[in-house]
């Protein structure tokens, strides 16, 4: 690298409003003539081969190098990275530990981490195509310039954006295909509601503290980690299930088809969006609405909180005084009112149908509920069946939904409306 007499670096790109480091650095790379490794290494001696998600990352010494050669502020530079969020979204980064809402970008101890969010639209949009930090964000799942979901990885072979790996010129591509992200297909559509829920979880982050209704103000990332708590128990787990489909028919809506992985800050934008409307409205009114539906589903405190982990206040105080320490157990006369029940109404009296009915399995007497038939409906679970698909097309579904970060059955419905042109919308429960 050619340096100028005053210690600058010939190439110097301004930063873009809300791009990340990570997006800068890349720029400054390439314009440079060096790959974003190649300049981590000139600008730190030593260094590790290949930098780790700068935006997490981001060292002391390093912003010091880089305000020296290119005249931008080293407190600027910080305010790229999540550095600008300690206090507000997160409390503290010690570097070890995972920040609840701020996933890695890439891939961390071989596992794959979708934490770069983006908007092909904007991209195109852009003269010089560029990540936003904002994008970062877990609880940001639209952009609301497009109101379109974001997307979070490549459509050709699945990565994760990772720009540090990348020459960015013209375009941001995948690190791996060169897929061009600004071709991605747009995400579907956002309803105004939505938006305003993301832009109040903005508004939270961008305050530092909030009201938790019973609890009075709190800080931000106090709120932002309850609500990362209840997401968890949306997404993962064996209450998932029953909370979902107790908030979906409060709201009125299908309760969400997501996949129950473990890491549920991992799930892809749409399936985070959905569950994001269930936690956020399990928020409200703290703690008396959420208390209510562990109370029906029989989500107990030793449930919610385990020994070993801190908890904020206003959630252990709040499971700890409204919540019982067991389950509520259903007897065998209760079971057998449910069954006569469900037979008025001519259903079938399946496990399933009484879980529902008494919102907890009634697990001592599942003996007397009748057995699944096989109206059971497709694409539950694991054991999705399409009469009449070959076993090779279900396959490379199978393939395809885990790529894309989708349960099977949504991945299928999604195909199944694309070739029937039949358009999404929210299925209201009469
Ligand atoms: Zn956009
Ligand atoms: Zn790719």
């Amino acid at each position: 690298m050619v340096w100028t007499r005053s210690g600058f670096w010939p190439w110097r790109p301004s930063l873009l409003p809300d791009e990340t480091f990570s997006s800068w650095f890349a720029r400054l790379a390439a314009g440079n003539g060096l790959s974003p490794a190649e300049l981590y290494r000139v600008a730190k001696a030593g260094a590790h081969p290949r930098p780790r998600d700068l935006d997490r990352y981001i060292e002391p010494d390093l912003q010091v190098t880089l305000a020296e050669h290119t005249g931008i502020e080293a407190e600027t530079l910080r305010q790229t990275a999540f550095t600008r969020w300690a206090g507000m979204v997160f409390e503290e980064d010690d570097g070890r530990n995972k920040l609840y809402w701020l996933p890695l970008a890439g891939t961390e101890n071989s596992k794959r981490s979708f934490g770069q969010q983006f908007c092909p639209a904007c991209l195109r949009e852009d003269d010089v195509p560029y990540l936003r930090l904002s994008w970062r964000l877990g609880f940001a799942t639209a952009c609301v310039r497009h109101r379109t979901l974001l997307a979070d990885r490549c459509p050709g072979c699945g990565e994760p954006v990772q720009i540090l790996r990348t020459m960015p010129e013209k375009a941001i591509r995948c690190w791996k295909c060169q897929f061009d992200l600004a071709h991605v297909p747009q995400g579907v559509e956002v309803d105004a509601g939505d938006l305003a829920r993301q832009q109040r979880l903005l508004d939270i982050a961008a305050a530092g503290w909030t009201p938790l209704r019973a609890y009075g103000p709190v800080y931000s990332f106090v709120y932002f980690r309850i609500l990362m708590l209840v997401f968890r128990l949306l997404a993962t787990g064996h209450h998932a299930d029953p909370l979902r489909t107790w908030v979906s028919k409060r709201i009125g809506i299908a309760p969400p088809n997501a996949p129950r992985i473990k890491q549920a800050e991992l799930l892809n934008p749409r399936c985070r969006h959905e569950l994001l409307g269930l936690a956020v409205h399990l928020l409200e009114d703290w703690p008396r609405r959420f208390v209510g539906a562990c109370e029906a589903i029989g989500i107990t405190k030793t449930n919610l909180i385990k020994g070993d982990r801190r908890y904020p206040f206003a959630f252990a105080h709040a499971v700890d005084w409204h919540l019982k320490d067991s389950v509520r157990v259903i007897r065998a006369d209760e079971v057998r009112a449910g069954i006569a029940y469900l037979k008025g109404k001519s259903r079938p009296a399946t496990l399933r149908a009484l879980t529902d009915l008494f919102g907890v399995k009634p697990a001592t007497h599942r003996a007397l509920a009748e057995p699944a038939t096989r109206q059971a409906p497709h694409g539950h679970g694991r054991y999705w069946k399409l009469d009449g698909v070959s076993s090779d097309v279900k396959l490379a579904a199978r393939e395809a939904a885990i790529q894309s970060g989708e349960s099977l059955g949504a991945w299928v419905e999604t195909a199944l409306r694309k070739a029937l042109e039949i358009n999404r919308t929210v299925t209201t429960i009469t």
